[in-house]
């Protein structure tokens, strides 16, 4: 019998360094997140003070390097830590997710080195939580169209608008927002808690990721000082190459929801009897299980190579977008045949398989729909904008 998650010896093409970073986060994910995490998630609630636990394990910006507090790995690394952060819960994985490439990376790629030297050590920690704002109300396929201003005042800025649908927006300690100004240019504006018009009403009563926080950041004529900006950007390509880190640790997450689901799916079928039999003996449960497994393992084989790209810097946008559309939906699938496969056992809180299935259904949302993420491979075979 051959159990194993890792058909096609993905573990060699990685080799020692990743298989104990894999490790450490695994452990971590064992001892810290699997205890409370069902019951988190049923309750609405975060896990305390997660994100000063994932920094502590290097989990937050694991790409920027030592000399601002992260941990100067590299983009397989990041991979391989999204993977088993998102074996425990897509929510936590989110966390990281965003604080990592949707905050530190801005601040890393396009912040000035007074900008790089105040915020980036405080993120990597965890002590300081960080939030993404992209979307708006009347904008989230299309963040190009974008309303939130940003109006030139004295010797710094005025900041009005509004994003939805924001992660930890509820908790954060700064925002990183992306406005037009008066020329009509996308430009990245740090805004922080303690900023007079400033607020974060939190959206409730989500069936999905219950365990990460969401909400809105509004913005109410806050004077934003002019080293508030983010220097290096002044346009889309700014959120556009955020994104792209996020949908890269993303592709490798979802396999670790993925993995989670099958392990669980084919225990039950080898142990629940009917008609005599483990249901693992029934052609119809094994045709699920052999299709989960072929389907795994060909987005850990997709993965790596995006690893590898990304590492030589040779990944494009177009191949980032195929992987998290590929991998998110592979996972998708898997959480909802692993969830058959337990019967009515599949939808209680005590197997996680209802809990992943939920998730991953904001994560074929956020970072662009697989509609969209669709249309891009699209527009890139064909030339033409399908938009
Ligand atoms: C839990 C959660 C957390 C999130 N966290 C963040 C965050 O931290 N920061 C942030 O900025 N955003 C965040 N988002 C927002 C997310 O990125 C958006 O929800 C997403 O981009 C889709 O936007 P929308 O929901 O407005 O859907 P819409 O853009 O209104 O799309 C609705 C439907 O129309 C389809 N559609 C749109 N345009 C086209 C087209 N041209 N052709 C065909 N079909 C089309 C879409 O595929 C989709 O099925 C989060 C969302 C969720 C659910």
């Amino acid at each position: 019998m051959n159990s194993t998650v890792d058909y096609f010896k993905v573990e060699d093409l990685l080799g020692e360094e990743y298989l104990l970073i894999r490790d450490t986060i695994r452990d971590f994910v064992r001892v810290e997140i699997l205890p409370t995490i069902d019951q988190k998630a049923q309750h609405h609630e975060e896990i305390p003070g997660l994100m000063k636990k994932l920094g502590s394990v290097g989990a937050l910006g694991p790409f920027v390097p030592s000399a601002y507090g992260g941990a100067g790995l590299d983009y397989m690394a990041y991979g391989v830590i999204m993977q088993e952060l998102e074996a425990g819960d897509s929510a936590i994985r989110s966390a990281a997710s965003v604080q990592s490439s949707l905050v530190m990376y801005p601040i890393y790629t396009f912040g000035s080195e007074t900008q790089k030297n105040k915020y980036l050590p405080m993120l990597a920690s965890g002590d300081w939580v960080g939030a993404f704002g992209l979307t708006e109300p009347n904008h989230g396929s299309d963040p190009s169209s974008m309303e939130t201003r940003l109006v030139k005042d004295g010797e710094g800025y005025r900041l009005n608008g509004a994003k939805t649908w924001i992660t930890n927006a509820p908790i954060c300690d700064l925002a990183v927002v992306w406005a037009k100004d008066e020329d009509g240019k996308v430009n990245g504006v740090i805004v922080e808690r303690a900023d007079a018009g400033f607020s974060t009403p939190e959206i409730k009563d989500k069936w999905s990721l219950r365990a990460s926080r969401t909400g809105e950041l509004v913005f109410d004529n806050i004077y934003i000082p002019s080293d508030r900006l983010l220097p290096e950007v002044s346009s889309m390509r700014g959120p556009l190459s955020c994104l792209n880190s996020a949908r890269y640790g993303i592709s490798w997450g979802v396999i670790g929801a993925a993995i989670d689901c099958y392990q669980v799916a084919l225990q039950y079928a080898l142990e629940r009897t009917q008609f005599g039999k483990p249901i693992a003996a029934y052609q119809l449960q094994q045709k699920k299980l052999a299709e989960m497994v072929t389907e795994i393992t060909k987005a850990q084989l997709l993965s790596w190579r995006l690893g590898v790209l990304k590492n030589d810097n040779r990944a494009t946008p177009q191949q980032i977008s195929m992987a998290k559309r590929n991998n998110v939906n592979m996972a998708l699938q898997v959480a909802r045949e692993s969830r058959q496969i337990l019967g009515a056992m599949g939808i209680v809180g005590g197997y996680p398989i209802m809990r992943h299935m939920m998730n991953l259904e904001s994560v074929i949302t956020y970072e662009g729909t697989h509609d969209v993420h669709l249309l891009i491979t699209g527009q890139d075979i064909t030339g033409i904008s399908g938009f």
